[in-house]
């Protein structure tokens, strides 16, 4: 891509300066006179077919990521092909094609698979379940993303994880499993806070104003429905805001306001009749069918579920249902043991890799190539290698997250300059610190670093982490921030031996997630 964009630049043409119709006209002329390999026109493809679908043209958008595919090939265009084939299936979707969308996972899983994308193939399984969540069928559902948690720790995308956390928690919810559910809910809620995603942030609020209103406690879920629209202010799903609208009416509905709730939905619906999805519109009969048959007005009642059917029938006609169930489970079933294996490949990877190529990468890599340039802190490259030296030694550690807590307010009020600055203040407290023993610290992120703290024990490194948050805590920022302070929260666990390094991790993020569900400026032990 980057390639095509400096040819692009040479030619002195401006990617960045069109838009709507025009930029499909100049992405078309790049495709023709200007891109040169097969990947080139259709990463040229995908991008015209995003502006297509801000322009609501559905049907050629799909067509042109379809043309995009033919353009690719496997193995080498993996990446590429399973990016374009979710966008695909998504599109598909929106568009009432379940039977395509369904095919588009269904091919993705496998390639997936065969390619060693575990985000990509978690992303398929959870499409599926989607589908079946659109017509009802929870508990099938449930059997796909349950498949989606037996690799949870395998996932690297925090916003995925949280994404078919949601949707399960949303089946958990409908099948009225509630213990299950106000456990999950807890684990969303701690993980939205990692994620900076204002739709997804809207989702966990959303689930627990319908667990409160299914325990009667009707002021507490009107209250998180108020609160969402502070967590994911200008709101631009348009299917967060009916699924807002739907929950409201069923609270007032609860409060004896149901004159108001049917108002509302009929409103909504209304508006929202020529372009919502199936799925939601049948939502809305089904609410207001019940609203109506609680006070007894069973003319409407019967009207609504009427509509409500007429659209439920078009659905079981449409989704694919045979092929979502039992032989879609026995297909997946089959890659099992393919998947498995691709784990544990995953897992010994870094020991094979550490024995055969150590010397050669080390002596390869400079030293620059190793440092962050901002904070002159070790970076991901170099930590990469450090595990691998760790694990083959067999040398125990401890591994401390930091992460500075409401960054973003930082870059916000006070200018990304001064963010930097921050960033640069907060490493050096680190190196300063964390200069005994065999320690080394890390930027691993934007506004997070890790601390690798060898031959320690849980409790040493509680407590050198509690000491460095308190540092922190207590220095004067005045200079670089003015009258705004800064604090850090912490995330620790210790590796246990045998198992590869992306498990401690993701232990050590946990304990991060609890650190900042807590309250922040605090040190959580996972
Ligand atoms: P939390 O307390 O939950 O961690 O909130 P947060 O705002 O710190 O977290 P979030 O992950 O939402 O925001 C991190 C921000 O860090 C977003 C990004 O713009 C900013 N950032 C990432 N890298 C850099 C950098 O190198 N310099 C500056 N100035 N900002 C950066
Ligand atoms: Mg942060
Ligand atoms: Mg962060």
């Amino acid at each position: 891509m980057e390639a095509l964009l400096n040819k692009i630049s040479s030619s002195n043409l401006d990617a960045s300066s069109v838009s709507g119709n025009d930029a499909i006209i100049f992405w078309e002329h790049i495709r023709k006179y200007i891109a040169a390999t097969p990947k080139e026109k259709a990463h040229c493809l995908v991008i015209s077919a995003e502006f297509r679908y801000q322009l609501k043209q559905f049907q050629t958008s799909i067509d042109e990521l379809k043309e995009a595919l033919n353009y690719l090939s496997l193995p080498q265009d993996a990446e590429l092909i399973l990016d374009v084939k979710s966008g695909l299936a998504e599109r598909l979707l929106s568009h009432g094609d379940y039977k395509g969308a369904l095919d588009e996972y269904a091919s993705a899983s496998i390639i997936a698979l065969h390619n060693g994308f575990i985000d990509a193939y978690a992303r398929s399984i959870l499409g599926m379940g989607q589908l079946c969540n659109i017509y009802g069928d929870n508990k099938h559902a449930l059997k796909y993303f349950k498949k989606v948690d037996q690799i949870d720790h395998a996932i690297s995308s925090r916003s995925l994880r949280l994404s078919y956390k949601l949707s399960m928690l949303e089946a958990y919810i409908n099948t009225e499993k509630t213990q299950e559910s106000e456990a999950l809910l807890k684990e969303c809620e701690e993980l939205s806070i990692l994620v900076s995603d204002k739709v997804l942030a809207g989702q966990v609020q959303l689930c627990q104003a319908i667990l409160h209103r299914k325990n009667q406690q009707i002021e507490l879920a009107l209250h998180c429905l108020g609160d969402i629209h502070f967590v994911a202010n200008n709101i631009h799903s348009k299917w967060l805001l009916n699924m807002i609208r739907l929950e409201l009416a069923q609270c007032l509905d609860a409060i004896n306001k149901s004159h108001l709730a049917i108002w509302l939905l009929e409103s909504a619906q209304q508006r929202a009749k020529s372009f919502a999805s199936p799925e939601i519109n049948l939502k809305f009969f089904i609410v207001m069918s019940d609203i109506s048959e609680n006070n007894h007005d069973f003319k409407n009642a019967l009207n609504y579920q009427r509509q409500a059917y007429q659209i439920e029938s078009e659905l079981l006609r449409t989704i694919p249902i045979g092929e979502l169930g039992s032989s879609q489970f026995r297909r997946l079933s089959r890659f099992d043991l393919q998947l498995k294996l691709i784990l544990s490949e995953q897992e010994n990877r870094e020991l094979k890799e550490t024995t055969e190529n150590q010397k050669d990468t080390v002596a390869k890599l400079k030293q620059d190539a190793h440092t962050d340039p901002l904070t002159s802190l070790h970076n991901r490259r170099w930590l990469d290698i450090k595990f691998k030296e760790l694990i083959m030694h067999n040398i125990p550690f401890a591994l401390i997250v930091v992460d500075i807590d409401h960054f973003k307010s930082i870059n916000d009020e006070l200018t990304h300059l001064v963010g930097d600055k921050a960033i640069v203040q907060v490493s050096k407290i680190l190196s300063e610190y964390f200069s005994f023993g065999t320690t080394s610290c890390v930027r691993f992120g934007g506004e997070e670093f890790l601390v690798i703290l060898e031959q320690a024990d849980i409790h040493q490194a509680e407590i050198h982490a509690e000491k460095y948050r308190e540092a922190i805590f207590q220095y004067d920022w005045q200079q670089i921030l003015g009258e705004r302070a800064l604090t850090v929260s912490i995330g620790i666990t210790l590796h246990r031996e045998g198992e590869n390094t992306q498990r401690t991790f993701h232990r050590a993020d946990k304990a991060l997630y609890r650190a900042k569900a807590s309250g922040r400026n605090q040190v959580c032990v996972e």
